[in-house]
């Protein structure tokens, strides 16, 4: 429980700007790392001549996830005052898109690094593109190497400034701009002497003061529908409540078809009887009602049912060597639905070096396009601005997934979210 708890920050920034540096240092400093293996570590680092680098901390984190040692490798964490953070990957850009756009990982926030010294770099004007089109938009800026331009508030006040018009143009701000070095450890987890002129928080601060999460229960009902069992006269239905909540008694719709009914029974995944089940748990539904159902519908409250379509708009991201080319028909897995789609355009791909859109009709490995979907059979779905995790999907060719989609728009009106 604990783990779902955690705040998933992912950290981007230009190579070589800290980001290892800077969750090396995060780890040590607030003690997420035992002594005694710092102790080892720095004693490794010293036979070699050399300090302990914080990047080392990441490295020998990664060396062990890589072999399988530990479990609790599989994932990064550290704790601020306030919560549980956990460090989402993002080896590169194309995996950390991959894993968003697929569902693998959901930022919450992201952490920004930026040498002070280099200024910002063509990578991380990319990274802030791919933040701003999977709506992460709490962002906090770690200006690191601030002891390279030993402390200089002018040049924190010329970058902060350069930053703050590169975020707008893309719809985002940054929370925080903190002055810091990830190397000695200023304004990391400590207040540092170093910049009498700065006057906010450190960087685990400004990620501490940062809004709760929102929650997937707080979101509207959505179940996407694995099977459908009959009982007597009525159906049993049985999936994983990806958002909202689902209460006995209360009067849901199936989507696609707006077929209604009424919740008589609740059951959770090992038989035990419920009054209410959230996001996360999976449910056995019994309906008052022997409507039609089946595997790939949503079920959703009557009072605010998914939207009906066949058409569209998406920003898509593709995966595989061999390019797409507009007019392709493809699988498209939406939760538990599959149907066969057509791309029917390739309305831009994007650039992500230069932000601008290009027409084009293929799109190549890593890519990035504003594309339109046609399916052959009506989806139940949201955009992703409004439902993170039913407004996304994938799409497959010869068994494989080899794109992943978010939702911009849908043709068809009616969503109630
Ligand atoms: P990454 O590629 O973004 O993960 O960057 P690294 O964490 O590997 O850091 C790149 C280099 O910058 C390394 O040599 C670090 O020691 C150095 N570095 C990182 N943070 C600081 C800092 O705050 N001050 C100084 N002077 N060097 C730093």
């Amino acid at each position: 429980a604990q783990r779902d708890a955690a705040f998933p920050v992912v950290i981007v920034g230009h190579v070589d700007h800290g980001k290892s540096t800077l969750v090396g240092r995060l780890l040590h400093d607030t003690g997420a790392i035992p002594a005694a293996r710092i102790a080892a570590l720095r004693e490794q680092s010293a036979r070699r001549g050399l300090d302990l680098e914080f990047s080392f901390l990441l490295d020998s984190l990664q060396i062990e996830r890589d072999q399988g040692i530990t479990v609790d490798a599989a994932q990064v964490w550290f704790r601020g005052a306030e919560r549980r953070y956990a460090v989402l990957d993002a080896p590169g850009h194309a995996e950390f898109l991959r894993n968003m756009v697929t569902g693998a990982a959901q930022a919450e926030a992201a952490v920004l690094v930026v040498d002070a010294e280099q200024g910002v770099g063509e990578q991380t004007r990319r990274h802030l593109y791919l933040l701003s089109i999977l709506s992460v938009s709490t962002i906090v800026v770690a200006l690191n190497k601030m002891d390279r331009v030993e402390w200089s508030e002018a040049r924190f006040e010329e970058l902060r400034v350069e930053l703050a018009e590169y975020l707008g143009a893309l719809d985002l701000v940054a929370q925080h701009v903190v002055p810091l070095s990830a190397r000695h450890g200023d304004n990391v987890v400590t207040r540092s002497e170093a910049a009498p002129w700065y006057a906010g928080p450190s960087l685990i601060g400004a990620l501490d003061g940062l809004p709760p999460r929102r929650q997937p229960t707080e979101l509207a009902l959505r179940l996407p529908v694995q099977d459908v069992y009959r009982l007597g006269e009525r159906r049993v239905l049985v999936g994983r409540i990806e958002t909202g909540r689902l209460g006995l008694g209360e009067e849901i719709v199936l989507a696609p078809g707006g077929r209604t009914a009424k919740v008589l029974s609740l059951e959770h995944w090992g038989g035990e009887a419920r009054s209410t089940a959230g996001a996360g748990e999976s449910v056995a539904v019994l309906l008052d009602k022997d409507v039609f159902a089946e595997r790939g519908q949503v079920l959703g409250p009557a009072a605010a049912p998914p939207s009906e379509a066949h058409a569209l708009t998406v920003r898509l991201f593709w995966l595989d060597t061999e390019p797409l080319l507009q007019g392709e028909r493809l699988t498209l897995r939406h939760g538990t639905a599959e149907t066969r789609a057509a791309v029917e355009a390739i309305d831009a791909v994007i650039d992500v070096d230069t932000l601008t859109s290009i027409p084009a009709e293929r799109l190549e490995r890593n890519g990035v396009a504003r594309a339109r979907l046609r399916a052959r059979r009506p989806l139940a779905l949201d955009t992703y601005g409004a439902s993170p995790r039913t407004g996304r999907g994938v799409l497959v060719r010869n068994h494989r997934i080899v794109g992943g989609f978010v939702v911009e728009a849908l043709e068809a009106a009616g969503s109630n979210l």
